[in-house]
């Protein structure tokens, strides 16, 4: 097997759910962290904690919708490690509404958090990868990149079929050193149930999400992703809590 302890693994959004869980399951198993998201003083807090139990971590203040944000991030990671093994791009909103409501302002803000964010990530990091010759992309989809979630995910489930069908392009045309894997996971435990204004739709997700799994889930794909050997690449999960009809 490959291994995941002295990787330097970068996830954004690691303040909570998902990402949060995955910043501690990968310190356990020995992985450097650099960990983004806006709410730094969460950040921190887990920092500690992955130093305290022996690790190395870095918090970094990012908004991955600002370009320069993620690259500064980027350069703080290799100026402190040397070098990154893997970016998780994990950041992500959930607005539910029926299109019909047209709450555009949401659409955007999905579009710059989900799609456009991903793509920052990926053209920060990118160049540091084809410098090693070595790098792993990890893209946060969903069951909602896989199916339309309508009424109301319309939107939502764009970004995140853009999210899958960027991820296959860049693993087609990276080369041969580059892996990428795509994740889509079905309703699991986290924030992102909090994300919808409209209170209808808020309602029919909390509903939803009395099925959720625990977000270490995710984080145990993640790193049997990463664990393989370099001349494996696991290209997509998709993980569902066991009752979920959708
Ligand atoms: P959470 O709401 O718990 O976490 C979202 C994370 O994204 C937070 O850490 C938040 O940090 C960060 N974030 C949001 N906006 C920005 C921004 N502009 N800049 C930087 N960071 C940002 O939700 P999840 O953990 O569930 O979501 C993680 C990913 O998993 C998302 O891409 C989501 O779509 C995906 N997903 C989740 C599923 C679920 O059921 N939970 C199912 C399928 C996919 P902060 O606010 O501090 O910036």
């Amino acid at each position: 097997m490959g291994q995941i302890s002295g990787k330097v693994v970068v996830i954004t959004g690691a303040s909570s759910g998902l990402g949060e869980a995955t910043a501690r399951h990968l310190a356990t198993l020995g992985a450097t962290l650099v960990l983004a998201a806006r709410r730094k003083e969460r950040l921190d807090l887990l920092v500690d904690e992955c130093i305290a139990a022996g690790g190395k971590a870095l918090a970094v203040k990012v908004d991955v919708t600002e370009r320069e944000d993620v690259k500064a991030m980027v350069t703080a990671a290799v100026a402190q490690f040397g070098r990154i093994d893997v970016f998780i791009n994990n950041a992500g909103l959930m607005a539910i509404a029926p299109i019909t409501m047209t709450k555009v302002d949401e659409w955007e803000r999905m579009i710059d958090i989900n799609i456009k964010g991903v793509l920052y990530g990926i053209a920060a990091v990118l160049p540091v990868f084809e410098q090693q010759n070595d790098g792993h992309f990890v893209n946060i989809s969903s069951v909602a990149g896989v199916k339309v979630f309508s009424p109301g995910g319309t939107v939502y489930s764009g970004t995140k079929y853009a999210v899958r069908a960027i991820s296959e392009g860049v693993r087609h045309e990276v080369g041969a050193n580059i892996r990428t894997t795509t994740i889509c996971p079905g309703a699991v435990e986290s924030e992102l149930k909090l994300g919808s204004s409209d209170a209808e739709s808020a309602q029919f997700v909390q509903d939803f999400y009395k099925q959720a799994i625990p977000a270490d889930s995710v984080a145990r794909a993640i790193a049997y992703a990463i664990e393989q050997p370099a001349d494996v690449d696991i290209n997509e999960i998709v993980l569902r809590p066991t009752q979920q009809d959708f």
